[in-house]
């Protein structure tokens, strides 16, 4: 199977947690699967980084901001690429561009306008797990853009579409969608199953555990998501449609 992994901020934090995804990645590939990673900036990285930005100059050129903050990305995909190496395994890192991810040029807010798959491609056949970072792509005029906040995901399910992936996995925090902000209200209800209509519903009351755009490309191409824990075994919730 050809399987796309991502991996959010809080689930890379520390070199603990980064370990953890690097070894259900080289599990997944020693079982003889084409793996593919997406990852996010560690942790609280972005928001340091626009903090940081701040300092500098509180209204930047959007085209610099972006080619800074798709460095967070760019460092998690080549330390992911570091541990999966520390465990015996073979990977490749790859940015937006590398990847093929091609946008509008609408900085800060980009739309993925199409994605050659054959750089992944052509690295999966060489025997590598693809560990590509999120949130990012390259425009028409070949400047570096990002997608917008909480956009790994859709790059995620953006490459599982073009790849034509078996399964399309977003590791996270929590373990799975629930009717409301499971960290906020104890009595929150778990969907073992959501449809895409009513994942973007929940989206738009505030629910940013998944990215919009994500559950459109989802929808759209007719792909499954699941959603599942990076910090503990066990079953997540499927993010497709609903018979
Ligand atoms: P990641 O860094 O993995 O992308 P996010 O912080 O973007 O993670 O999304 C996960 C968070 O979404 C959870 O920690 C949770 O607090 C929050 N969240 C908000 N609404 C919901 C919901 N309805 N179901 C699950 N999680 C939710
Ligand atoms: N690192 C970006 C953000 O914090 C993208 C993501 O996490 O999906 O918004
Ligand atoms: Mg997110």
């Amino acid at each position: 199977m050809l399987i796309v992994q991502k991996y959010g901020g809080t689930s890379l934090q520390d070199a603990g947690r980064l370990l953890r995804a690097a070894g259900r990645l080289t599990s997944l590939f020693r079982q003889g699967h084409q793996v593919v990673a997406v990852v996010s900036a560690q942790g609280q990285t972005t928001d340091e980084m626009i903090a940081r930005a701040a300092q500098i100059n509180p209204r930047p050129a959007k085209r610099e901001m972006d080619a800074y903050l798709a460095a967070g990305e760019q460092m998690s995909a080549g330390l992911m690429a570091m541990a999966i190496g520390a465990l015996g395994g073979s990977a490749v890192s790859m940015t937006g561009w590398q990847a093929g991810i091609r946008t509008d040029g609408c900085h800060g807010d980009a739309r993925i306008l199409e994605i050659d798959p054959q750089p992944i491609l052509a690295e999966l056949a060489k025997k590598r797990i693809a560990v590509v970072a999120g949130f990012q792509g390259v425009s028409p005029e070949g400047r570096i853009t990002t997608l917008g906040r909480g956009g790994s995901d859709t790059t995620a399910a953006a490459l599982a579409a073009a790849l034509k992936a078996d399964r399309c996995q977003i590791f996270t925090d929590v373990d799975g969608i629930y009717d409301r902000d499971p960290r906020r209200y104890a009595d929150a209800q778990k969907y073992d199953r959501i449809g895409y209509g009513e994942m973007l519903r929940l989206i738009g009351h505030g629910a940013q555990v998944l990215h919009d755009r994500s559950v459109e490309t989802a929808r759209d191409a007719g792909i499954t998501l699941e959603v599942l824990s990076a910090l503990k075994d066990g079953p997540g919730t499927l993010v497709g449609p609903m018979e």
